[in-house]
């Protein structure tokens, strides 16, 4: 046997290109091969066991006994060779009895050999089979024989596929290390439900060709792949297009360490040395490293090995020139989307009616694509550990973002709990659909006026599907989160004249950006010498666009040229001093006088509104309250800064109730002078679409609610069920005179009362 162990798979896979050449039968062939692999490695006995039928049968052997072929069987997870099969491990033994798992098969005749080492053999990341060598003498095989063994199982599994040896099952579907349903927690990023099958946002390469013809053209393949690798790499840093710094950083730079890294490019050399192609000697190295990954525990390591991992595959795919993303091959049919993480624009690559849910292994509430998905109505779980190797592409998969967990190939059971769930869910909607022609009128007759948020184009949609009054939230920093560049002010009129169109006579109130803190782009260049610390109290919204007039006009002209012959809303958000309203209004003022004197058409009014999410400003909205078109409460900003609690941070999530006094009495004080001055005052924050606390904001008087799509239906049965002088009656008292806390004395008044709340 030589020394190196590219020498010795090299020797074998030498003789293994004439018989896998050759036109024979299948049989014939692993015939063939066990015999040059028991002399290559000098040992007595050479078996190759397959998976057919669920079970690892024996299909050839040189050594043992011949009437056992076809005949030995063996579980997954029985006996040695079960047991490398089931966790896809290599096993080196002297002494074979001696392991825990060995069973005894007496037809084989086997008793007389004492060492053992077997291999997986491996078909897109799941054992097909398992190739064996056993010897007389105890001694363990040498590191260079495990190898060349390894190297050989890999070239079975293109023969034994192509060949039809195997189970359908397991050469179709790429199964992962797991077999049989499995649930995996997450973290819910979106609420929702969803199934479909499994699709990795970069697929996996499928290696057809395992043995090279020509060893140096497949080293110019590999080196080429590298080369371009770095590049991609080296632009990704210096566009920091990959993320917004923090954990992105750390993953780039582990990456340029790999992509680097000698040692690595040097093993895929060896493999190619051996006889391998470039795809197969990038995957033989990869499935070394997980083996050895398998034996480390060090989360950290672990991490750092999913770099790796992740590295491998994108070289993977320069070689074999697949770059294309999931979403570039198109959707062939219900889908749950599976990344480390995603781009908002690589989201929204995706066909929205074929998106089912999305699995990301990192991801925040505050991720760009956590809201674009929840704008796109697609359920997201976060911080799913392991993926790769829980689930395989095309598994089925049941995604409960509520439940906090994805079902990987459920059971027939599991999958009627889902549906029966899913089913509830569908009556609600289309209970809830059915009534969107109803006007949301309370029981005693005021008309509440329901709104919804929206930010993308197609959004719009929901006005009709819902039956709601009009947009009172468009969040126009979507485009510019999915854009790689600023949008140009032409491109912005666009979505904005589209959305006004759509809408018809249904008003729309259109925020400017609000960029910046947690929210920022990768093409605005920031206050580089200050690391914001507290991105949501930082240089954003309003604050932001003060400062960078060029990218305000360019809104304010976009915008007034989108409203020509309508009444344009428009609203600033993180208002904190009145002159912060002034300026911006002055400026949308400014441009309107620009385009008047160049005879361009205008809208028929503008009409102005300040977001109230700084607390600051309820103290003197008296002093802007005579140049205010109207107020909108963003309650998710407000109460982050009234409880000085991060509205990101999962552990406040549920410390601080929305329907605390100290809120609830914080929106009294500011809906009363606007009350008396008779403008319009309305939230647009997710408290509003929870009927519940729904219910307390419109007994405190406000009567205008912006709402997520999906919480129309519900609120609107709630105010259809509410007697509302009682309600206003009866919670002026709880807040004056608290007694306990607001939440149960509400949820007792509405069942009291008959109201509502699904
Ligand atoms: C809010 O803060 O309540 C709000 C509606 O704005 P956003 O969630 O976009 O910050
Ligand atoms: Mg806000």
């Amino acid at each position: 046997m030589p020394t190196t162990a590219a020498a010795a798979a090299r020797e074998i896979l030498v003789r293994l290109h004439e018989v896998m050449a050759a036109r024979s039968a299948a049989q014939t062939k692993l015939n063939g091969v066990v015999n040059i692999i028991g002399e290559a490695l000098d040992s007595e006995v050479c078996s190759i066991y397959l998976l057919r039928e669920g079970v690892l049968e024996l299909f050839a052997t040189r050594g043992l006994d011949e009437r056992a072929v076809h005949v030995t069987k063996l579980a997954l997870g029985e006996g040695l060779v079960g047991t490398i099969a089931k966790n896809v491990e290599t096993l080196n033994l002297d002494e074979a009895a001696a392991h825990p798992d060995f069973a005894y098969r007496p037809e084989t005749g086997e008793d007389r050999f004492h060492s053992f080492a077997g291999v997986p053999i491996i078909r897109r990341e799941r054992a097909v089979g398992v190739l064996a060598v056993q010897h007389v003498d105890p001694r363990r095989y040498a590191d260079v024989e495990i190898e060349a063994l390894q190297t050989v199982a890999m070239v079975l599994s293109e023969l034994i596929a192509n060949a039809g040896l195997i189970d359908d099952a397991a050469s179709d579907s790429t199964r992962p290390l797991a077999t049989g349903p499995n649930r995996i927690a997450g973290f819910k990023l979106v609420d929702g439900m969803g199934a479909g099958v499994a699709v990795f946002h970069q697929p996996r390469v499928v290696i057809e060709h395992i043995l090279a013809d020509d060893v140096e053209a497949e080293r110019r393949r590999v080196y080429a792949a590298f080369d371009k690798m770095r590049d991609q790499i080296e632009r990704m840093a210096s566009q920091a297009e990959f993320g917004v710094g923090g954990e992105h950083d750390e993953v780039l730079e582990t990456y340029k360490m790999f992509a680097y890294d000698e040692g690595w490019a040097r093993r895929i050399n060896e493999a190619i040395d051996s006889g391998l192609t470039a795809e197969a000697a990038i995957e033989r190295v990869q499935q070394r490293t997980r083996m050895r990954m398998r034996e480390i525990s060090d989360p950290l390591l672990a991490d750092r090995m999913h770099d790796l991992e992740d590295l491998s595959n994108r070289l993977l795919r320069i070689v074999a020139g697949q770059l294309g993303t999931a979403a570039q091959m198109g959707l062939r049919q219900d889908t749950v989307l599976i990344a480390r993480n995603l781009g908002p624009a690589e989201l929204l690559e995706y066909d929205r009616r074929r998106l089912k849910g999305v699995i990301l292994e990192e991801g925040s509430l505050t991720a760009h694509v956590t809201i674009v998905a929840r704008a796109m109505g697609v359920p997201v779980l976060g911080r799913v550990r392991d993926v790769k190797r829980l689930i395989a592409e095309g598994d089925r998969i049941l995604l409960d973002a509520g439940a906090e967990a994805v079902i990987v190939r459920p059971s027939t059971a599991m999958e009627e709990v889902f549906e029966a769930r899913m089913a509830v869910g569908q009556k609600r909607r289309a209970a809830f659909a059915a009534q969107r022609g109803e006007p949301p009128v309370t029981r005693d007759g005021t008309r509440v006026t329901l709104m919804v948020n929206a930010g993308l184009r197609d959004d719009v949609a929901a006005l009709d599907l819902t039956g709601a009054d009009g947009i009172g939230l468009f969040r126009t920093e979507f485009q510019f989160l999915v854009s790689a560049t600023l949008p140009a002010r032409e491109r912005q009129q666009r979505l904005y004249r589209d959305v006004l169109d759509a809408a018809g006579d249904r008003p729309v109130i259109f925020r400017t950006v609000d960029i910046g803190g947690d929210k920022a782009l990768p093409y605005l260049d920031h206050d580089e010498d200050h690391l914001e610390e507290n991105p949501a109290m930082g240089w954003r919204a309003l604050r932001l666009a003060l400062d960078r007039e060029g990218l305000m006009k360019a809104q304010a002209r976009a915008l007034l040229e989108a409203g020509a012959g309508r009444t344009l809303n428009v609203m600033f958000p993180m208002v904190s001093e009145p002159w912060e309203f002034d300026q911006a209004q002055a400026l949308f003022e400014a441009q309107r006088r620009w385009l008047g004197e160049r005879g361009k058409k205008l809208p028929i009014d503008v009409r102005y509104g300040a977001m109230l999410e700084v607390p600051a400003l309820a103290e003197v909205l008296d002093l802007l309250l005579p140049r205010l078109d109207f107020l909108s409460i963003g309650t998710n900003d407000l109460t982050q800064f009234l409880f000085a609690a991060d509205r990101a941070h999962p552990k406040l999530a549920l410390r601080y109730d929305w329907l605390s006094v100290s809120i609830l009495r914080f929106l009294r004080r500011v809906v009363r002078p606007m009350q008396a001055a008779g403008k319009p005052v309305a939230v647009c924050g997710e408290m509003g679409g929870r009927p519940l606390e729904a219910m307390a904001l419109i007994g405190l008087g406000i009567e205008r609610l912006s709402i997520t799509p999906a919480a129309v239906g519900p609120v609107k049965a709630m105010v259809r069920s509410l007697d509302l002088p009682r309600l206003r009656a009866d919670l002026a008292a709880m807040l004056d005179m608290p007694s306990g806390p607001i939440r149960p004395q509400l949820e007792a008044w509405a069942a009291r009362h008959g109201v509502e709340l699904a």
